[in-house]
């Protein structure tokens, strides 16, 4: 969401707006609103906002319970919500399954193209520049978000995409594609925030390939509400829907300072020089340790995590370490 602050304590985004209300909560209203092409196409649909409040609560709490914490606190009323004051990370975090939008466009793949597994990419949260694709190196390197949280939240991503694509696909539908937004605590904690609604993916019927998200507004494809409302309707007539718990597994990766010597890397060093390998100046013996998670549900588990590491896995003195996830 582009939130452009209106007056201090009120947030007006494209489609929703933002009060803050303390220091730890916020409301968000979802209005009737709708854009696309960065705001060049306006319009006001009745219905839209109470339809995309009720899908996006249905889905984060669908979330809740697969192990993935989101802002969600309460629902308000038909149009709004009461959620944690975050600061919303500068980027957007968009997962892909099937080839389409500015996918297809900026590498020419037709639209339906399956894609080979999913993947993240992020965009930068930048009006004047349009939200441009950025690359991770560069998110981290302009300090946008720190490499462990960017990796943390790419995790997440794909987590959300394993709970979705098998909720959608009970339902008959296909998930094409969806973007999600992360905020932080003041504790510097990951939420998955914003909304998550026709609005934010792409969603085909699995039969006719019909289009039922926010592609109807963008391309005046006929009725959009009506889209929206197939979506409800199809998970509404699955039930109760409990998703498996997310399991995350954490790559350690722990490498010895360049100041102190590293006697493994010395022997491997003598090893590979008498094997009649060349052109080696130094060799250094790290280890990676994979933990895989079976609950990491609390937002402090990256603390814990990290704090772990420091005291446990390595020893700072000597050693450095980063985090992967998948
Ligand atoms: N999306 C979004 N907000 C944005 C940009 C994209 O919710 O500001 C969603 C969009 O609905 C789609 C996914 O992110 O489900 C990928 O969008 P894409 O990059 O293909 O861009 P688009 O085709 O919307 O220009």
């Amino acid at each position: 969401m582009n939130d452009s602050p209106s007056t201090k304590n009120t947030y007006e985004g494209k489609a929703k707006t933002v009060e803050v209300l303390s220091d730890e909560k916020v409301r968000i209203i979802f209005t009737d609103r709708i854009s696309a092409g960065d705001g060049a196409k306006l319009d006001t649909i009745p219905g839209k906002g109470k339809m995309n409040l009720t899908l996006s609560n249905r889905l984060m709490e669908v979330l809740e319970e697969a192990g993935i914490p989101t802002h969600l606190l309460e629902r308000e009323s038909e149009t709004t919500i009461i959620a944690r004051n975050l600061r919303i990370l500068p980027v957007e975090v968009v997962v892909r399954n099937i080839a389409a939008g500015s996918f297809s466009r900026r590498y020419g793949v037709k639209e339906g193209e399956e894609l080979a597994q999913p993947f993240v990419e992020f965009f930068v949260k930048d009006d004047k520049l349009h939200d441009p694709l950025i690359d991770r190196d560069v998110v981290v390197q302009m300090g946008l978000v720190p490499r462990d949280k960017l990796e943390l939240v790419q995790a997440r991503a794909l987590q959300v995409n394993r709970v979705f694509t098998d909720y959608f696909s009970r339902g008959g539908m296909v998930l094409v594609d969806f973007k999600l937004e992360f905020g932080e605590d003041k504790e510097g904690h990951i939420w998955l925030a914003d909304e998550i609604s026709a609005d934010s993916m792409r969603v085909w019927d699995a039969q006719t390939m019909e289009k039922l998200d926010k592609d109807r507004f963008r391309k005046d494809l006929g009725d959009v509400l009506a889209g929206y409302k197939v979506i409800m309707d199809r998970l509404d007539g699955i039930g109760g829907y409990s998703p498996e718990k997310q399991r995350m597994e954490v790559v350690v990766t722990i490498e010895p300072k360049h100041s102190v010597t590293n006697p493994g890397g010395e022997v491997t060093k003598r090893t590979l020089l008498n094997s009649g390998m060349g052109g080696i100046k130094d060799v250094r013996l790290g280890k990676t340790v994979n933990i895989t998670v079976e609950d990491s549900s609390d937002p402090k588990w990256l603390d814990k995590l990290n704090q772990i590491c420091k005291e446990i896995l390595t020893n700072p003195m000597v050693e450095t370490y980063t985090l992967g996830f998948r």
